[in-house]
């Protein structure tokens, strides 16, 4: 660890004696790990690991402890590479870039980050580069709005929505709009849903909205979730095809009848696309590509009172939310050459394979990516 950073047992993980001289630190056993003759002075100094010493007073105390420097020295530098310690200074520092009631909702999000990205600083570094991350939700249906909040919740700094009309009964889930936005702009009130989900008072966000400049910059992900749901199935083949242009990362998302679906991610030139898709299921149907256009834009062969349950779209929202924090801190998601469906009769959820489509063509020119920054931060740390 970096001398000046503060040692601290990450908190996320539960503390159990398994004997008088074994402390296991976490349930899950996949992930626990154990410490091992632990007398007096051992457990005297782990209580010391609580975030408010730096490296140097922290050997110091095992000293006084009479655990001996060396000895102190060797235990931090086991439980580190055992992954149980963080920098608690790297963890004030990355919260501090977010107001402060956002702070303490974003907690138990960075507790987790660091069962995920084990080293110390490591996590969060992590949520700093989720914090500069820019993602644009296309549509604010039943599913969309939900994504949007979650990825806000999540610490994503700036979640833009882009829809039109005024929200429906339709459009309402738990996790999305109210229903008392019912007849309000969509992406109005799909702002006031972001803002919400982020811990800051509504009118407090007008007021900032209005002052801050409009963003020029190129989201570093979009997710594609119409409200017809044809997301589910690669549809808004228009926007996908600018997209690709772009370079533009991009996620399909939606529910359609009793299926929801979370991909593919597409990372343009690097992963197989939705045009791959529709390709790859025009192999098994050669109708599928005249039904999808059928389907879109509010085409004519459009369910007239599309289903889409609530349970299902909330989970299919967490999951496709899921998928983007995974990418953008850095990480490889299952939806991307794949995506996971989730079915409302019998509520299992699957991932199925996307093989690039040979017919498609788009990873022939390799198209430069995006990434997010997060490891050259870790670094600058
Ligand atoms: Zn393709």
């Amino acid at each position: 660890m970096r001398p000046e950073s503060r040692p601290l047992l990450k908190p996320a993980l539960s503390r159990a004696w398994r004997d008088k001289e074994t402390l296991q630190f976490g349930t899950v056993r996949r992930h626990a790990r154990l410490v091992e003759e632990v007398d007096q002075a051992v457990s005297a100094f782990l209580e010391l690991i609580d975030g408010s010493r730096e490296h140097t007073a922290l050997l110091d105390a095992g000293e006084r402890l009479g655990l001996g420097t060396a000895l102190a020295e060797q235990l931090l530098a086991s439980l580190e590479q055992s992954g149980l310690l963080d920098d608690a200074e790297a963890t004030t520092q990355a919260l501090a870039g977010y107001p402060r009631p956002r702070q303490d909702l974003l907690g138990p999000d960075l507790a987790s980050l660091s069962l995920v990205h084990p080293a110390p600083g490591e996590a969060p570094a992590v949520l700093r580069g989720r914090s500069r991350a820019r993602v644009e939700v296309r549509g604010a249906g039943r599913v969309g709005a939900a994504v949007a909040a979650a990825l806000a919740a999540g610490g994503v700094g700036s979640v833009t929505v882009l829809d039109k009309g005024r929200v429906t009964a339709r459009d309402c889930s738990p996790a999305g709009y109210p229903p008392t936005e019912v007849g309000r702009l969509r992406t109005t009130a799909a702002r006031d849903v972001v803002h919400r989900a982020a811990g800051a008072a509504v009118a407090e966000r007008h007021r900032r909205a209005s002052r801050a400049p409009a963003s020029e910059a190129p989201p570093m992900l979009v997710v594609l979730a119409p409200r017809d749901g044809s997301g589910a199935f690669t549809g808004a083949a228009a926007e996908s095809h600018r997209l690709m242009r772009a370079g533009i990362p991009h996620l399909y998302v939606g529910v359609l009848e009793h299926l929801g679906i979370v991909g593919p991610l597409v990372v343009p030139g690097a992963s197989a696309c939705g045009s791959c898709a529709t390709l790859t299921r025009r192999d098994e149907d050669e109708a599928w590509p005249r039904l999808l256009a059928q389907l879109a834009d509010e085409g004519p062969g459009r369910p007239r009172a599309p289903a889409c349950d609530s349970a299902l779209a909330t989970a299919v929202a967490g999951l496709a939310a899921l998928h983007v924090q995974l990418y953008l801190d850095g990480g490889h998601p299952p939806s991307v050459d794949g995506w996971c469906e989730i079915s409302a009769a019998d509520g299992m959820a699957r991932r199925l394979r996307l093989p690039n489509h040979p017919d498609c063509g788009c990873l022939w020119q390799s198209v430069p990516q995006p990434r997010p920054a997060v490891r050259e931060s870790m670094r600058m740390a």
